[in-house]
């Protein structure tokens, strides 16, 4: 695929380099934790973990899902939950001397409570560790059972996330277990308990423009108060393949048109993830 093989020059990025770098994986190795940042193959690596900040990925590093984009394993998941897990990521927190920790996980749908219990676990935990830190977590759709929602909104992160990924009609090629409306709803509810919500897509799949702006509108009409839209980029041969580079001018309509709309928040670039300078979304 000609698409795939050359990026355009506004997608080089910063390798990975640099005291803070080293100083980071160490600590992510030492604390057998995972990061969405070397998972998902992050370009952005160099320089958030040149920051001193990663994303961690809790509930394990085998996913029972298969979205169409991600290099996450699926499987079962051969453990249950690893109550030792907010502990170590707390400690990892601390040693980073982060301020604001940003959380996701893999989907855990073998279970009723979908992991909930070790994201409000974790939460509990950096909250009594670090004076004053922020939180931002990631979330699964926990199915629809919204009880297990409730588990995390109970002991909620300063913002709750839940990523759109892509435009309804290519769900069945990208995210064929998850269901548009249903992530809606748990935007919605969400924001109805009074958290700040934040949803993030990628484009570049061959959604039309058009698309992306009807998605806007839903996350306008959900109360959805950070969008983030940024360029996938196929993490290996076997994922599913770019359509097309996005052009920054195409990202900076987004923005536009978006916050026209009505969003508050929308960060919209070639390199933007749902984690990338996250901590402006607090
Ligand atoms: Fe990690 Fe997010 Fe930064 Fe990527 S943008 S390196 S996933 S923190
Ligand atoms: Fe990857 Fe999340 Fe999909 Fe699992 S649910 S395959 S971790 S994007």
């Amino acid at each position: 695929n000609e698409t795939t093989q050359r990026r355009p020059e506004w997608l080089r990025v910063k390798l990975p380099s640099g005291e803070k770098f080293k100083e980071v994986s160490e600590t992510v190795q030492e604390k057998s934790l995972n990061t969405v940042c070397s998972e998902a193959r992050c370009p952005n690596m160099g320089e958030c973990w040149g920051r001193g900040t990663a994303t961690f990925m809790i509930l394990g590093d085998v996913c029972t899902r298969s979205c169409s984009f991600c290099a996450v394993k699926t499987g079962r998941p051969m453990q249950g939950l690893d109550w030792d897990e907010p502990r170590r990521v707390t400690e990892a927190a601390e040693e980073m001397d982060l301020k604001h920790v940003v959380l996701t996980s893999v989907n855990r749908d073998e279970r009723d409570d979908g992991g909930a219990p070790i994201f409000a676990e974790t939460h509990r935990q950096l909250r009594e560790a670090i004076d004053g830190v922020t939180i931002e977590s990631l979330i699964p759709d926990f199915r629809g059972e919204w009880d297990a929602l409730q588990i995390v909104i109970d002991t909620p992160p300063d913002v709750l996330s839940h990523n759109l990924e892509t435009v309804p009609d290519l769900y069945r090629t990208i995210r064929p277990q998850a269901k548009y409306e249903r992530s809606l709803e748990l935007l919605q509810r969400v924001k109805d308990q009074g958290i700040k919500s934040k949803t993030g897509i990628m484009v570049g799949f061959g959604e039309k423009r058009e698309q992306v702006i009807e998605l806007m509108q839903d996350c306008v009409d959900h109360d959805v108060d950070v969008l983030t839209i940024g360029q996938y980029m196929q993490p290996t041969k076997m994922h599913q393949p770019v359509e097309e580079w996005v052009h920054p001018d195409q990202f900076a309509e987004y923005k536009e048109i978006g916050e026209e709309l009505g969003l508050k928040h929308v960060e919209s670039g070639p390199l933007v993830r749902s984690s990338y300078h996250a901590e402006e979304h607090v």
